[in-house]
């Protein structure tokens, strides 16, 4: 799906990603782990287009798409969570699914809210679109709920939520279990992998939570200082002396 070709980015002296090449499989969910600093975000960054690479190459599905803006990416079905616009609180959740595809189309905010109520009135699509979205979280009953009030973990979910109302097939979450309950943990867990099986979403996934990584993700890419130092499945990785010095800090 993805194809990192020995990416590098340095930001004045300070080399964020050198020379990095991996491959996100079709129908993966690819783990990328490291410890601070070791420039899984700057690449998450990258292949988003939202920050150009001084050197390297990044194809979707065969096709180039280095340097690519973000909408344009969202367009051919790379997503980022929070490329899509931040919830709105003062709108319920079902709203806020529902303005998704009009983000998508690369509206502005203004004209989102000007064609809102037409939106709601002639569009019954989207309406079965969101609440479909709604019933596959099992958080159809927060739909009138207004976004302000979710917890921390339902904000994720929704964030999961307004990726299906675009057309995406490639995922990037950065962090997606920082900050959620572990009963949330395990549902989102499982949406994500519902979403992995059911609808052949390929994620590339960026965590912090060994456990969670260890369940979603294989394989598992590892980096430290900007390069890539290792990759394969997490019981593996735990074994290996490399990664546990630089990662694991034993
Ligand atoms: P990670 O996500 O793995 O914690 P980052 O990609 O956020 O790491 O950061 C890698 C390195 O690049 C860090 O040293 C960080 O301070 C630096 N860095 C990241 N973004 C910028 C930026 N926009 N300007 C300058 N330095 C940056
Ligand atoms: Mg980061």
């Amino acid at each position: 799906m993805i194809e990192i070709e020995r990416i590098s980015r340095a930001f004045g002296g300070l080399q964020a990603v050198r020379e990095v090449s991996f491959t996100v499989e079709t129908g993966s969910i690819t783990g990328l782990i490291g410890p601070n600093g070791a420039g899984k975000s700057t690449l998450f960054n990258i292949i988003a287009g939202e920050i150009p690479p001084n050197s390297g190459r990044i194809t979707l599905e065969g096709e180039d798409i280095t340097g690519l803006p973000t909408h344009a990416l969202f367009h051919k079905g790379l997503v980022r969570t929070f490329q899509i616009p931040h919830e709105f609180s003062r709108m319920t959740v079902r709203e806020n699914l529902m303005l998704v595809p009009a983000a998508q189309r690369g509206e502005t905010l203004l004209k989102s809210w000007l064609t809102w109520w037409k939106v709601i009135r002639e569009d019954r699509a989207i309406l079965r679109q969101a609440d479909e979205v709604l019933d596959f979280l099992e958080i159809g009953h927060l739909r009138d709920e207004l976004a302000g009030n979710l917890s921390g973990g339902q904000k994720k979910l929704l964030d999961l939520g307004r990726t299906m109302m675009t057309n995406a097939k490639a995922v990037l979450l950065d962090e997606p279990g920082a900050g959620v309950n572990r009963t949330l943990l395990g549902k989102l867990a499982e949406a994500i992998e519902r979403l992995n099986r059911e609808r052949g979403y390929t994620f590339c996934v960026i965590e912090h939570d060994m456990d969670l990584i260890a369940r979603l993700c294989d394989p598992v890419m590892v980096m430290a200082n900007g390069a890539l130092i290792a990759s394969g499945d997490m019981a593996t990785l735990r074994e290996n002396p490399e990664v546990r010095e630089a990662y694991l800090g034993t």
